[in-house]
């Protein structure tokens, strides 16, 4: 598709288009979507990446909010038999609910003004979806698949890492977009667990929990977490109080959320 056929880019709706043909191919590749599949596609913009998974001939269902955009995928989908189209905000999209219960993958590259709350929409969700691969800012990525100990590590590695199998599979440079973008992007694999190899008790007790711990990142689990723990729990789990919160392994957060719920009767 021609860029002239559209509008110029909307910078409110995190509007960077992908033109380099070979990160294309290589986002493509790292969902590799097979005829039987249902794959969701979050942005499809002018249709960089679109153009690919139509050739795939899977179930394709776009979600793009611009007036403008989702008038031209309307119209292809009026002629394209495994095309749909939804006029919405991503954020407003019940993914739980769509299409039943069958399995769904997902992939976009996402505006990164709303790219965790995307991301903590679909972890709701994650029950159904199968994977997704998404182009996020660098930073998100770095954040994502950061390892304890580590300057990145913390409540999205954290919550992510709990439920999911997450790895970094292409650094994009800015000139891969039109317009080209202030920040780096990369683009990450994630896979939802059907068995987390962590589990909770409870998963609110879990997300409370993470939230407390890194909102005082510089302070120790004693001082960030003294209504939630006494000495003898840390004895019990063998976990060191006087540790920061970015020490921890994702098996301790998950530990110390289940004593939590054990204590709470939940
Ligand atoms: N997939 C295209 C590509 O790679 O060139 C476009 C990517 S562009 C970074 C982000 C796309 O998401 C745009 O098409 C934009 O209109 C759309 N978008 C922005 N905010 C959205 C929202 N809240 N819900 C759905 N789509 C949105």
């Amino acid at each position: 598709m021609r860029d002239e056929t559209f509008l110029p880019a909307r910078k409110g709706l995190g509007q960077n288009f992908l033109h380099d043909q070979r990160v294309i191919a290589d986002i493509v590749a790292g969902l590799n979507p097979k005829i039987d599949d249902t794959v969701v596609e979050i942005g499809p913009g002018r249709g960089a990446l679109t153009k690919l998974l139509l050739e795939r001939e899977c179930d394709l269902h776009l979600i793009e909010f611009d007036r403008d955009l989702a008038n031209y995928w309307r119209d292809k989908a009026a002629t394209i038999a495994h095309l749909t189209l939804y006029e919405i905000d991503v954020l407003k999209f019940d993914f739980g609910d769509f299409l039943g219960n069958s399995p769904i993958r997902v992939i976009g590259n996402l505006p990164y003004n709303i790219s965790s709350p995307v991301l903590f929409r679909l972890l709701e969700a994650r029950k159904r979806i199968t994977d997704m691969v998404f182009m996020f800012q660098k930073e998100v990525v770095d954040r994502m698949v950061a390892q304890p100990g580590s300057k990145q590590f913390g409540r999205l590695s954290v919550m992510l890492q709990q439920a999911c199998r997450c790895e970094r599979i292409l650094q994009v440079p800015a000139g891969a977009f039109s317009p080209p973008p202030k920040v780096k992007s990369a683009v990450v694999r994630i896979v939802p667990q059907e068995v987390s190899d962590y589990r909770l008790i409870d998963e609110g007790v879990f997300g409370r929990l993470v939230k407390q711990a890194f909102s005082m990142r510089r302070k120790t689990l004693r001082n960030s977490l003294k209504e939630w723990f006494d000495a003898k729990d840390y004895e019990t789990l063998e976990i060191d109080s006087s540790n920061r919160p970015e020490r921890l392994a994702v098996g301790q957060f998950v530990a110390l959320a289940n004593c939590f719920a054990n204590k709470s009767g939940l």
